[in-house]
């Protein structure tokens, strides 16, 4: 008997071994990115700016991808990723978010891992570096997932994360697009009046990006263990008041994962993704509809959002590295690298 079962394991081992490889190999790793969305055309473009804005969402994607490369977490993929767009003044992210209408930047981020359905954000922050982290921190090293200014601050300082001064995310094109929104006649008043938005309700007139840019920045990742994760960080909109939150720190709005559907981050007029839960009804199309991660995208950004006057857009990608990525804006800045080799960065429609 023992003779047998030891000849039975030399022959069945190996062939264990190699399904566990395959098991891996299954698991496509993908990346995808967004810079935000909004009325970017190549009208209001120069080369430069084509030129940096590529080369910022490549910087960021190859950092998030190394870590997929070399068998990291999806979350840290996402992690890396999110930071590079953070530290770039291009982006309403981290150096180079938004001005609030008292002059000051005050940042949200969230993240959500698709295996357990953990998930950690921050919100009105104005200390830390890196919001993204602080969120992750929060999702790893508390009870809680949603912590807002002061004491999310504290509890990031309680963790070691690095903090800075207020002024380190100024930049001085922030500060001037805050200055050109302030200044603008139509701004508060004549947007009401605008045809174009005409679909508007009293939200929208609290303030606005200027040209209707959401600049945030997002990403979702696949990793070789078939593990979806997604974060957003955002300066929120310019011209912001009254401790405005917008949906990138908001679970199910700006940010959702789940392995069994799809990882989601968005970009756009926060408060309608908050109304329309956008990020959350993409996975729940998918999970009760059975929508692929095309159909449940474009269901929400294209149909359901732009009928409630919902601009933006978002990045989805589903657990065997399908990418979706809709946007009802005239531009948004995306990019993604697949397992494959395949890549890509794109602005415009
Ligand atoms: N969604 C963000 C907010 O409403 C803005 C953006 O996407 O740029 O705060």
């Amino acid at each position: 008997m023992k003779y047998y079962s030891l000849i039975i394991l030399f022959f069945l081992l190996p062939a264990l071994t190699v399904s566990g490889q395959n098991t891996a190999q299954r698991h496509n790793i993908t990346i995808a990115i967004h810079g935000g969305a909004g009325n970017i055309t190549a009208e209001n473009m120069t080369p430069q700016k084509e030129k940096a804005y590529h080369a910022a969402l490549n910087k960021a994607l190859e950092a998030g991808y190394a870590v997929l490369k070399n068998g990291g977490s999806s979350m840290d993929a996402v992690k890396a990723a999110i930071q590079y767009m953070e530290e770039s003044p291009l982006f309403n992210a981290g150096k180079g978010a938004v001005f609030t209408n008292e002059r000051k930047n005050e940042l949200d981020a969230s993240v959500m891992d698709g295996k357990d359905l953990r998930a950690g954000a921050v919100a009105g922050v104005s200390r830390i570096k890196s919001p993204v982290e602080a969120a992750i921190a929060v999702m790893q090293q508390s009870p809680h997932v949603l912590m807002a200014g002061k004491g999310a601050e504290q509890f990031a300082e309680e963790k070691g994360l690095e903090m800075v001064d207020p002024s380190y995310f100024y930049t001085k094109e922030r500060m001037e697009e805050l200055d050109r929104v302030l200044q603008d006649k139509t701004t508060e008043s004549e947007i009401k009046k605008s045809p174009k938005s005409g679909t508007r309700t009293d939200n929208s007139l609290i303030f606005t990006n200027e040209g209707e840019k959401f600049g945030t920045v997002g990403c979702v990742a696949l990793d070789a263990d078939g593990n979806l994760a997604a974060g957003t960080s955002t300066g929120g909109m310019t011209n912001k008041r009254f401790g405005r939150i917008g949906d990138s720190p908001i679970i199910g709005a700006g940010t959702y994962a789940n392995n069994t559907t799809c990882a989601v981050s968005a970009t756009g007029h926060g408060e309608y993704f908050i109304r329309s839960v956008v990020a959350y009804d993409i996975s729940a199309l998918m999970e009760y509809k059975g929508l692929s991660i095309h159909e449940a995208a474009d269901e929400v950004v294209m149909r359901k959002l732009p009928q409630k006057g919902g601009a933006g857009g978002v990045i989805a990608l589903d657990a065997q590295g399908n990418i979706a990525m809709p946007f009802n804006t005239q531009g948004m800045y995306r990019g993604y690298i697949k397992g494959n080799g395949e890549r890509e960065t794109l602005i415009y429609k």
